[in-house]
């Protein structure tokens, strides 16, 4: 039901259009069953069984005063131009009258298309939204491709299955009630007969409608995977190719894509039988109508005129179509629920990371930032087992130890990409939980390991997310973080672009990039996770240099893999699963004959 709303939340907002909407599909079909009315006067006219109505009728906007007028009117012209003229009048009348219903029907349509869209566009940038402030944690435990697969293909599941089916929602049942209210004015003896059957053949119909809502679900859940798996290859194809795992990766695509291909024929196949479903139970209401209508006439009472019985079958004829439609309608929204369900999965996901509504603004980073008691865990297994550090204002803190030690986790908690289990992380004595995230970030530059970038221009990608920016002051921060040379290289200069992730670029590039990013930025704090590993020993020397400058004034917490490059930190933190196993300067941890000792003669004798 809650999806039911989400969407008819989403389609308020375009009730204009959908007013619009119902108002010319009404049109059209009140044209289209007064075109039809007009068999009977034609009839009539063929079988010379045509009463003529020689005296004027009062006309009072009644349906039988409007009848009656336009039989009075008929009849002068039978009377004074004869029978043929007057045929040539009806048909005359009928393409003027299917003109008109075509005409509203395609205004109907018209306002159909800013609903339909609008929709679509106000939830995939609701979704993206969400994406933007959704926990890091959310997409270690999803699958990317799955995600990508619920920000597109369901959402244009959706549109083509839901939003196209609104114009049939809002259309067919008035389509109907309205041909039902005609026939029921024609014959009442014969519309029960329809009343008795259309609810059955719409049970009928229900049934299969829930069968189509699970197998949806279950294929669109394949087509995550799906993207999943091309979304890996993409961003491994350099591996795959190497590895000689092109066959392998194929029979894992090609098995999936075929079983996908077995649950969407199974599906297609259920959601096709809505139409001739209907239009099979349609035709046998209609026999049925037939028969008792034939026999009524048959027995020549005059309850029943012939030509009326024939404009009754035709406006019947009528209601198949809209039944029918708004069957395939139904088929189609129990397809796309399931899609809307998976959307709303995203969009009703914790956000883990939320800001205090009487959150502080803290501009500026004053003393210290302080570990209290720290323990964090991904799943069951702790991660950091209670960590208490000092970082004071214009430090270099470095962090080592093993991989795996929970150096990483201990720096992503200090922007809150995560939040501890317990304990408290301050800055100037103030819990971070209670800063403005936003104030919070702006305090930290941060440069990893990988370095992260966009396929868009150098200039941007060091500007990222800054407004106002001049191209001094992007220079200026290439240059100190010796990228400068290079850029001016390229091309056609900071305007440059870099491919996708920078993939135009070497590694040492990448991360000098980076480093700018962070010099632009200007922030007190510095977060360094083992941001010259990846590289070899020339780009690592440029890429330190440019660290070295990045770091003056600043407050650093420096994750480091090479102890070589810490050495002369203010304080070397030893971590060894999850806890500070040791803590110094270089020289005090050597004297100690600890695990940094340890370490230490490990690399150095390599
Ligand atoms: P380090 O940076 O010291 O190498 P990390 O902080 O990255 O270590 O990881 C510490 C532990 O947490 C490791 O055992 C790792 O397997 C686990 N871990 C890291 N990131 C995640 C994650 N996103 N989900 C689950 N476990 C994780
Ligand atoms: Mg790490």
């Amino acid at each position: 039901m809650k999806n039911y709303i989400w969407i008819a939340n989403h389609v308020k907002k375009y009730w204009n259009y959908a007013l619009l909407n119902i108002l010319f599909n009404l049109l059209a079909v009140v044209f289209n069953v007064v075109s039809l009315t007009l068999v009977i006067p034609f009839l009539g006219l063929l079988f010379g069984t045509q009463p003529l109505v020689e005296v004027k009728p009062v006309f009072d906007y009644s349906v039988t005063s409007i009848t009656d007028s336009f039989y009075y009117l008929l009849s002068q012209v039978i009377i004074n131009e004869g029978r043929v003229q007057a045929l040539m009048w009806i048909c005359f009348l009928v393409v003027i009258l299917f003109f008109l219903k075509n005409m509203f029907r395609y205004l109907g349509m018209y306002f159909v298309a800013p609903i339909r869209n609008g929709v679509v566009k106000d939830m995939r940038q609701e979704v993206f939204d969400k994406i933007l402030v959704l926990p890091l944690s959310f997409f270690s435990e999803e699958k990317k491709g799955d995600i990508i697969a619920r920000t597109t293909n369901d959402l244009s599941e959706i549109e083509w299955t839901i939003l196209s089916s609104i114009e049939a929602i809002f259309r067919d049942p008035f389509a109907i009630i309205f041909f039902l209210a005609t026939l029921f004015y024609m014959s009442p003896d014969l519309t029960v007969f329809v009343l008795v059957l259309l609810p059955l053949t719409g049970l009928i119909i229900g049934r299969i409608g829930r069968s189509l809502k699970k197998a949806a679900a279950q294929g669109q859940e394949k087509m995550g995977i799906l993207i999943s798996m091309i979304e890996e290859t993409l961003s491994g194809l350099r591996i795959i190719q190497a590895f000689n795992a092109e066959s392998f990766s194929r029979k894992k695509f090609a098995s999936t894509n075929q079983t996908f291909n077995v649950l969407m024929n199974k599906m297609y196949r259920k959601r096709d039988l809505a139409s001739p479903l209907s239009e099979f139970l349609g035709a046998i209401v209609l026999v049925v109508v037939m028969y008792f209508g034939g026999r009524l006439v048959l027995g020549g009472t005059g309850e029943l005129d012939p030509s009326v019985f024939i404009g009754f079958i035709a406006i019947f004829s009528q209601i198949i179509n809209p039944a029918k439609s708004f069957a395939q309608a139904f088929y189609n929204v129990q397809k796309g629920i399931a899609s809307a369900d998976r959307v709303l999965e995203i969009l009703n996901a914790e956000q883990k990371i939320i800001e205090k509504p009487n959150a502080l603004a803290k501009p500026s980073f004053d003393l210290a930032i302080k570990y209290e008691n720290v323990q964090f865990a991904y799943g069951n297994a702790p991660v950091l087992k209670g960590i208490n550090l000092d970082i004071r204002k214009g430090q270099t803190i470095a962090l080592v130890g093993q991989s795996g030690a929970g150096k990483t986790t201990m720096a992503d908690l200090l922007p809150r990409f995560y939040d501890p289990i317990s304990g408290t992380i301050k800055i100037d004595g103030i819990p971070i939980t209670d800063i403005k995230l936003a104030d919070l970030r702006s305090l930290m530059g941060i440069v990893n390991q990988e370095s992260i970038l966009f396929n868009d221009t150098v200039f941007n990608n060091i500007a990222f997310g800054m407004t106002n920016v001049t191209e001094e002051q992007v220079k200026a921060a290439a240059e100190i973080a010796n990228a400068h040379e290079f850029i001016d290289k390229m091309e056609k200069g900071y305007f440059t672009n870099i491919g996708d992730r920078g993939g135009k670029l070497s590694g040492g590039q990448r991360q000098r990039l980076s480093i700018a990013r962070a010099v632009l930025k200007n922030p007190p704090i510095l977060i360094l996770d083992e941001a010259t590993s990846a590289l070899d020993s020339e780009s690592e020397r440029l890429v330190q240099d440019a660290i070295q400058n990045l770091m003056k004034n600043r407050t650093s917490l420096v994750i480091a893999h090479r102890l070589s490059t810490v050495q002369h930190a203010d304080c070397i933190v030893v971590m060894h699963e999850g806890n500070i196993a040791e803590m110094g300067t270089h020289d005090e941890l050597l004297s100690m004959n600890g695990v940094y000792k340890n370490l230490y003669q490990k690399q150095y004798f390599n």
